[in-house]
């Protein structure tokens, strides 16, 4: 049972692990690195493999970070079975396409740019554009069920609920040799929509997600009433409330807690505005599939009912109305991508709105300390903002208790049904997982850091420090105060 990691080993992006499992290669999850040039520029790292050799690849959920070098992995001549689930599929559409228009676009307007200074050469080719992820799309086998045994590449492999996002999945992995875990992302037991993760069966390896390992987060309760309180604050600013918000189980978890405080009357009916293309086309897909969700929202989408749908809601489907609202006179909430602030419509509204002091920013996803929410959340006085620079006077909470991914008491609850001896981890900073390895060893297990690139047998015996040998000074910490995470 070996496992080398591509993505996701020593940090939180670009999740990649490719395993050898009884002689075949089945690769778990083909992410995108996101957070900064230096990490983006691994993206354009040529695959430590080829992708002709792998057996299968498996998909835990569909955030960009698991699928995104998807397309890129087929245009270099991978042609087999891509399994996952069925919102997976669904939702693995609206992100891959997403990325790809991204892609085109900003090559198109960089070319524009370069060509003034004749540097048209210097302008990156996009990954992979919308002919390749409808390759991709096609190679998709969206039939993994909660529960329910596949034989993969030889290997039995059962997808289990990770409560993380719509259709996420952790997957236990059966040889004749052993049984195998790996978590792909943890949700947070307190979901604002998802179930709790099923308890894993016993394992003898278990390869899991660290994000959050050194933290505890705000219960739901207190989460819901600090977002309500600085909603209540914001409007009676009387100006704009901008949420800067990710298309995937964020836009929708904010959607429905925005209908329950109006409906509640714990917040004013203010005008709403879904300023995201890309969250309206997920919010559908958390229609089709809201069997998957928490009693309360499954109960109103089966009577009938739109429970993503606040009274005051408008949908923003061009740039075109996008932009005309910057005219809108009065209080309203705009929601708009991208969750970091670092591209998409949200930019425009940050740029007519950041330094008015009536303005609220509301954050309710991580922001990466690179990123310009991570900018604004250290307390930036101005920020670069579409080739101009804004004053920071907009009022800003930060509110860290949406996070979509397990705290270290999630992680402990949910390795203690494991009965695993090893754990190994993945997709955390380094300080993080090296202040979770104490944590574990209490518990009586031992624990090891996934080293990048290097090959790990994980039945073997590990590292004796728990830290993978060459790994000399952790990347910086993210020191960005707010929990979230995609
Ligand atoms: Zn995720």
């Amino acid at each position: 049972m070996q496992m080398q990691s591509f993505g996701a080993a020593c940090t939180v992006t670009g999740s990649m692990h490719l395993l050898t499992l009884g002689g075949r290669k089945i690769l778990v999850d083909c992410g995108m690195f996101q957070g900064g040039d230096e990490l983006e520029a691994r993206n354009r790292e040529a695959f430590p493999f080829d992708p002709g050799d792998l057996d299968a690849v498996i998909l835990t959920h569909a955030h960009l970070d698991h699928v995104g070098r998807l397309p890129l992995l087929v245009k270099l001549g991978y042609r087999g079975p891509v399994y996952c689930t069925a919102p997976t599929a669904a939702l693995t559409e609206t992100v891959l396409l997403d990325s790809a228009r991204l892609q085109v676009d900003g090559y198109r307007r960089e070319l524009r740019h370069a060509r003034r200074r004749n540097r048209e050469d210097e302008v990156l080719a996009p990954l992979y554009e919308e002919d390749d992820v409808h390759r991709t799309l096609a190679l998709l086998r969206p039939r993994l069920e909660f529960g329910e045994t596949e034989r993969i590449a030889g290997v039995r492999v059962t997808p289990q609920r990770a409560g993380h996002i719509l259709g996420s999945a952790y997957l236990v992995l059966e040889t004749p040799e052993a049984r195998l875990l790996m978590s792909g992302d943890l949700g947070n037991r307190e979901s604002g929509l998802q179930l709790d993760f099923t308890p894993p069966p016993e394992v003898d390896a278990a390869v899991i997600e660290t994000t959050y390992a050194n933290r505890a987060h705000r219960h739901w309760e207190g989460t819901r009433a600090e977002f309500a309180e600085a909603l209540r604050t914001s409007v009676r600013q009387n100006g704009k409330i901008l949420i800067p918000t990710f298309a995937i189980e964020r836009a929708q978890t904010i959607l429905h807690t925005i209908k329950e405080l109006m409906e509640a009357g714990e917040v004013p009916r203010i005008p709403v505005f879904l300023d995201s293309p890309m969250a309206t086309r997920a919010t559908h897909e958390y229609f089709e599939f809201g069997d998957e969700l928490i009693p309360p929202v499954r109960d109103a989408l089966q009577a009938g009912e739109d429970p993503f749908r606040p009274s005051t809601l408008h949908v923003v489907p061009t740039s075109a109305e996008s932009q005309r609202l910057n005219r809108y006179d009065g209080p309203a909430i705009i929601m708009a991508g991208n969750g970091m602030m670092t591209g998409g419509r949200i930019q425009h509204h940050l740029k007519h709105h950041l330094w008015k002091p009536s303005t609220s920013l509301i954050i309710v996803s991580f922001q990466s300390p690179s990123s310009l929410g991570g900018r604004i959340v250290a307390g930036a006085d101005t920020v670069r903002l579409m080739g101009e620079d804004v004053a920071v006077r907009a009022q800003v909470h930060t509110i860290g208790g949406f996070s979509a991914h397990a705290d270290q008491d999630d992680l402990l609850a949910f390795l203690g049904t494991s009965g695993t001896p090893h754990v190994w981890l993945v997709h955390g900073e380094v300080d993080v997982m090296e202040a979770f390895l104490p944590v574990l060893e209490g518990r009586g297990l031992k624990g090891d850091i996934v080293p990048d690139r290097a090959p790990v047998d994980l039945l073997g015996a590990g590292f004796a420090s728990g830290r993978p040998p060459g790994l000399v000074s952790p990347p910086p910490r993210n020191e960005a105060p707010v929990a979230g995470g995609e």
